[in-house]
């Protein structure tokens, strides 16, 4: 259940795209994520977007930039501590961003929800996930045999992830490599990301992972490092066709 403030602070509206390698990222604050104040919320949001775009915009080798977006403050509680990171973003997470970008005239970008709890809950292996990234699709239709869709990233951030400073990169990066499946089953069309560099093959169980990348230390290893991830060129490569940067001129 999710609940809608009277107030939404500093709401602007949609900015246009300076060139198709632009992405707007819409930062929500949901009661109980860190900080509690509005200073320390904007400190955090600024530094995530600084930070993806140290990496993704990196060396000059790739242009990719994450444009920071005035930050929204929302009454609604998403506690993630019991919510498995599926359940969280098909669930209230998804409906958070649906009725923030809706009051906001629906502009193309990432929308990244700051939620309460330190970790998601347990899904499968040994760690608790601090976030989690996707894509909701909208306005999907097949039209002269050529699918036709709008594409807005979603990401979704627990407490801990204030201490872990390139989950947002990560997270953005599923949001980036997530392309869609043109084999459709049953006349339903998944999207999945996909890591060029991966899969990752998890050293203990065997278990293959298609959405992380297998480079130690990379940006989209399962587990981050604490000093600065790198990203292969196959990464930016394959991020720079993402849908999200065509959304603006495709409208
Ligand atoms: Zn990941």
């Amino acid at each position: 259940m999710v609940s809608w403030p009277n107030q939404i602070l500093k709401i602007r509206p949609d900015q246009q795209y300076q060139n198709n390698l632009q992405v707007n990222v819409y930062g929500i604050f949901t009661a109980g994520s860190k900080p509690s104040n509005f200073n320390g919320r904007q400190k955090r949001f600024n530094r995530d977007i600084n930070l993806a775009n140290q990496i993704w915009n990196g060396g000059g080798m790739c242009n990719i930039n994450f444009i920071p977006q005035p930050v929204f403050e929302v009454k609604t509680i998403i506690d993630v501590t019991n919510l498995g990171f599926q359940a969280a973003m098909e669930g209230p997470v998804k409906g958070l961003i649906k009725k923030v970008k809706h009051k906001i005239g629906n502009p193309t970008g990432i929308y990244v929800v700051y939620t309460s709890g330190n970790d998601f809950a347990f899904s499968s292996g040994s760690t608790s996930p601090i976030g989690a990234g996707g894509v909701i699709i909208e306005d999907f239709r097949i039209k002269d045999g050529i699918p036709k869709f709008t594409l807005f990233g979603s990401i979704a951030l627990s407490n801990r992830a204030l201490n872990a400073p390139f989950t947002f990169a990560h997270e953005a990066g599923h949001v980036l490599l997530t392309e869609l499946d043109k084999q459709p089953f049953n006349n339903i069309f998944k999207f999945n990301a996909i890591d060029p560099t991966g899969p990752f093959i998890n050293p203990v169980t065997g278990k293959s992972d298609i959405a992380h990348s297998n480079l130690v230390g990379n940006l989209m290893a399962p587990v981050l490092p604490n000093i600065i991830p790198t990203i292969d060129p196959l990464q930016l490569q394959k991020a720079r066709m993402s849908r999200i940067f065509q959304n603006a001129i495709i409208k």
